[in-house]
């Protein structure tokens, strides 16, 4: 069993959670990861909290992030959520090897929905010559996004950062639709604002014959965050709004009784949001091959 990828159904829409590998985010680059995923939380209700989730908050020196990528083939479009961060570090850059796995090629898939401008999520937007690697695709993201990262104001980034996401980002512009309210993108799959993790941010709400899931990217960098939508990280650009962005998304989870991926979540990061109290809590679903 391929267990970088997870097939599962929405109604009619056949869909894939894939890996594109794992980014382990720690000292010295980043902050240990209590302080880079929960920056304004009590130290005590951490620990709480990662002891619940099976965490011993002592030895979690580092945090070892799964990138998820979804892949929808809705029956009259090949859709890919996301591309993965390519070649920034050798354990990603992993989900073109997988979808081949599967028979799906580049040239294959026609639309590329790119939920934010981050590396680990727009890494994989060119081949090796800097070229579209989705060569028939029509790529979408959020117009606000797209003028952040090709303006000024991308360069609060570090340089290296920012040089990374340019190239990817300026050499898919002529393959580029840029949403400026939420939309239909293709039939089934719409476009939905979630901001604060970056200015245009974007989740991605995919339904068929009354099923739905919605994908949550980075609105939820971990589930901690869906029993504290109050806890922000330390790379969220506006966590106020964060906070509000989540509270949404997990009303419309409960709701609307939808499926949730988390690009960030423990891999396949799929799982369903329930009431608890007055909040929320996260349920990752079984895996039949975890049985
Ligand atoms: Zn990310």
């Amino acid at each position: 069993m391929n267990t970088e990828i997870y097939p599962f159904k929405v109604g009619d829409f056949e869909c894939m959670a894939v890996s594109d590998g794992t980014w382990t985010y720690g000292p010295p680059i980043f902050p240990p990861p209590a302080a880079f995923l929960f920056a304004n939380a009590p130290k005590e209700l951490v620990d709480q909290a990662l002891s619940e989730h099976g965490i011993q908050p002592e030895h979690w020196m580092a945090y070892v992030s799964p990138f998820i990528c979804l892949m929808v083939d809705t029956g009259r479009h090949r859709v890919l959520v996301d591309t993965g961060a390519d070649g920034l570090d050798p354990n990603t850059g992993r989900l073109l090897r997988n979808l081949q796995a599967v028979g799906i090629g580049t040239g294959d898939i026609d639309t590329v929905i790119l939920t934010h401008g981050h590396d680990d999520h727009t890494g994989g937007n060119t081949d090796a010559e800097g070229e579209p690697a989705f060569p028939k695709a029509r790529y979408v993201m959020w117009k606000e996004e797209w003028t952040f990262w090709t303006s000024e104001a991308g360069r609060l980034y570090e340089d290296v950062e920012i040089a990374f996401i340019r190239k990817n980002l300026l050499a898919i512009q002529h393959q580029l639709d840029l949403l400026d309210h939420e939309a239909e993108i293709v039939p089934g799959i719409r476009a939905v604002a979630a901001p604060g993790h970056t200015s245009g941010h974007m989740a991605v709400a995919i339904s068929s014959k009354r099923e739905q899931l919605l994908f949550v990217s980075d609105a939820f960098l971990h589930p901690i965050h869906v029993e504290h939508p109050e806890w922000h990280g330390a790379i969220d650009m506006a966590p106020e709004q964060v906070t509000q962005t989540r509270h949404l998304l997990l009303d419309r989870a409960v709701t609307e009784k939808t499926l949730m991926l988390g690009f960030h979540f423990p891999f396949p990061g799929l799982g369903h949001v329930v009431r608890k109290g007055t909040g929320w809590q996260w349920q990752p679903i079984r895996r039949p091959d975890q049985d």
